[in-house]
């Protein structure tokens, strides 16, 4: 092995393990070992990783809550020629982590960043997931605000891609209910705890994911990968756009649906309130 020479003034950014602490590559050790100084999201979770490598480094924290100012202080260190090595608590920086403000303000003061390539919680579910890896779209978490997980699960309802979403297991029954309800029936494989014990890779539908997790209390960390829409009920989807919102209405109680969900269906389709749907039928 080479030893890596780090170069001064740049700030790498360093994959660390999503739980398998021999998942971290030797170029990331290296850079580990090499760098001035390791800014860690957590400094006290970071420094069981760097004990098991058998790295002693300084260290300074970079968290959610301090960015801006710890960012500019990670910054000037870097200006005055030291190296330093970014990490989270776990895979890759900026990804649902702290990292991308850094890096934006490293392009804006001349600071060169390196990747240093590794685990992403994400696409090692998606590759486990069975469903089709060749279109994709990171969603990360949603928002705990009901009107903007609305708004998030709306916005990607009609993408072809596969869906990637980060879950926490006290939000994870009402997630998959949420968008059973928006999405309607679909394929979705539930990746927990990667890498881990308790490993479990779930390829279910999400009823039978709803179904599921009314039995069995979610534990540990969870990837929810799910099948976009197939390009034909993107078209109808867009089709019924053209209809008049009465046609609209008829599409969904001529196959059944009572009026009430129908009219639930429309306004989520039209992207409007239900009240407006109402007046509508009124008017119409
Ligand atoms: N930066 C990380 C990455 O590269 O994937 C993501 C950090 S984000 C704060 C933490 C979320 O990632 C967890 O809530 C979970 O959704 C997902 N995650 C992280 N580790 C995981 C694992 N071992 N198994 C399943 N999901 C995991």
């Amino acid at each position: 092995m080479t030893t890596e020479k780090c170069t001064p003034g740049v700030l790498y950014l360093v994959a660390t393990p999503i739980g398998n602490l021999d998942d971290i590559s030797y170029r990331a050790v290296k850079v580990l070992e090499s760098v001035d100084f390791i800014a860690a999201e957590d400094t006290r979770h970071s420094l069981k990783l760097l004990n098991h490598l058998g790295i002693s480094k300084p260290m300074t924290s970079y968290f959610e809550h301090n960015i801006r100012q710890k960012g500019e202080y990670i910054i000037e260190r870097i200006l005055n020629g030291e190296t330093a090595a970014l990490i989270s608590d776990a895979g890759t920086p900026a990804i649902s982590d702290p990292g991308e403000d850094i890096v934006k303000i490293c392009h804006e003061r001349g600071v060169r960043v390196i990747p240093v390539p590794g685990a992403v919680a994400g696409i090692n579910a998606l590759i486990c997931s069975g469903l089709s890896t060749s279109r994709f779209s990171f969603e990360g978490f949603l928002s705990v605000n009901k009107k903007s997980r609305t708004e998030h699960l709306e916005a990607v309802k009609r993408s072809t891609y596969t869906l990637i979403f980060y879950e926490a297991p006290h939000k994870l029954k009402n997630t998959l209910k949420d968008m059973l309800s928006c999405f309607g029936e679909r394929r979705i494989t539930i990746a927990r705890e990667l890498t881990k014990k308790f490993e479990e890779i779930r390829p279910t539908t999400l009823s039978e994911a709803v179904s599921y997790y009314e039995e069995n209390e979610p534990k540990g960390e969870y990837v929810l990968v799910i099948e976009g829409c197939t390009p034909g009920e993107a078209k109808e989807e867009n089709e019924l756009l053209t209809l008049s919102v009465l046609d609209h209405l008829a599409f969904y109680t001529n196959q059944g649906m009572d009026k009430k969900e129908a009219m639930k269906r429309v306004a989520e389709e039209r992207g409007v309130s239900k009240r407006e749907i109402y007046s509508a039928t009124i008017r119409e």
